[in-house]
């Protein structure tokens, strides 16, 4: 009889490696958020790059449950895939597709964030050629100089696209470039030129509908730049945009990243583990191997230089990370291994085939976050989160 492996199988029984998210962790943030902003903002709630690697219509599904109203995504494809997993939420395409995605975003029914005239009149035609309106957020550059009308030209583009029948201007927004950082100076200039923008298309007797801007950091740290709705992407996942947000609200991390010893083996003094041996055993100790890799969204930039958890005890990654696998120095004598596992926890009980090893999340009274993993290697929890989101299988809890 034919057997469904995909469907008989749990992603950890398919492979000892696999990202688990809580779902009750997104919907504790999103209350928490709520409560810090306030009753009377909407929230978008971003899950572009599959919900920064937690999957997006599974967190679309959460957040619709606890309360936003909106979804944003990145693309045109990720907008199709929540509308066929059953999304019916509205779906605003964070900045300006190509042209020729309009008959699938009029079909889908998505709401795209518009800043061509090109753009802006294709969608026109093509909704009225339909018989249909088509809804679109004019996206106003402020200063992050990426993509957006200059907030200067706002009303003049305006005025050029909103004779066309098949366009109905649904929101006004614009995006901070450094809501994130200690420089209030250019945070303020951009909401002031966003100000600017609006009260230009106001006078000319528009109406901007609904007003957006923040991002999380923004949405936490000033209540100014909250209008009708704030977007929030990172904060709904656990992760805080900087260290400036705190101090102000608790999250909890949705994402952790988990896997099992699949090889375990003494090394004897002097030989090298992995790739170009860029680890040599300094003898009596145990190497155990995780089918975990740069393949799964773990950096090769982290090799000797990460931990992992098992069982509450901190173990040294050794060796280069390889793309499906990575070495641990799994010893009981941590004295006198690495120097780095010496200054580790010192009592441990042996690691065993088939333990389950943490490589993000909480094990006992040891954490490893994905700040810890972002420093190690120089960049910023968001891009943690998302490459853990290639590749692993997901399981949620709760
Ligand atoms: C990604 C994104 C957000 C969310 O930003 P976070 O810092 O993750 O909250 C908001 N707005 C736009 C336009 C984005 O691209």
């Amino acid at each position: 009889m034919h057997r469904d492996f995909a469907e008989t199988l749990l992603p950890f029984e398919r492979r000892w490696a696999w990202t688990e998210i809580n779902r009750e962790a997104i919907r504790t943030n999103l209350k928490t958020l709520r409560k810090h902003i306030g009753p009377d903002t909407m929230i978008l709630t971003v899950v572009k790059a599959d919900g920064y690697g937690h999957g997006a219509a599974e967190v679309a599904k959460v957040a619709l449950s606890a309360g936003s109203k909106y979804i944003g995504v990145a693309c045109v494809t990720e907008g199709i895939k929540l509308r066929q997993a059953g999304i019916k939420a509205p779906i605003i395409i964070l900045s300006e597709p190509p042209v020729t995605t309009i008959e699938a975003i009029l079909y889908y029914d998505m709401v795209p964030a518009v800043h061509t005239v090109e753009f802006a009149l294709a969608l026109g035609e093509a909704a009225a050629a339909a018989g249909v309106i088509a809804p679109f957020h004019l996206k106003v550059d402020t200063g992050m100089n990426r993509v957006g009308v200059h907030y200067s030209d706002a009303g003049d583009f305006l005025r050029t696209v909103s004779f066309h029948e098949g366009l109905e201007l649904q929101g006004t927004f614009t995006h901070f470039a450094t809501a994130d950082t200690a420089d209030g100076y250019a945070f303020k200039q951009q909401i002031d030129r966003f100000e600017q923008a609006l009260e230009i298309i106001r006078f000319m007797g528009m109406d901007p509908g609904i007003i957006h801007a923040a991002n999380s950091a923004a949405a936490i740290r000033f209540k100014r730049s909250h209008y009708h709705m704030v977007r929030l992407g990172i904060s709904v996942y656990g992760l805080h945009p900087s260290n400036l947000t705190r101090e102000l609200v608790r999250l909890e991390p949705a994402m952790s990243v988990h896997a099992r010893i699949n090889a375990l083996k003494q090394v004897g003094l002097g030989e090298g583990v992995s790739y170009g041996f860029t680890y040599r055993s300094p003898g009596g100790i145990n190497i155990a191997t995780i089918p975990l890799g740069y393949g799964d969204g773990l950096s090769r930039l982290l090799s000797n230089k990460m931990d992992v958890l098992v069982d509450g005890h901190r173990y040294p990654q050794v060796g280069t990370i390889c793309m499906d696998m990575c070495m641990f120095e799994a010893s009981r004598k941590a004295n006198i291994s690495s120097v780095r596992n010496a200054q580790l926890s010192a009592e441990r009980k042996p690691v065993e085939y088939g333990d389950e090893v943490i490589v993000i999340g909480k094990s006992g009274s040891q954490e490893i976050t994905m700040d810890d993993m972002a420093a190690q290697i120089g960049t910023i929890n968001y891009e943690i989160a998302c490459m853990f989101g290639l590749r692993l299988e997901r399981i949620y809890v709760e």
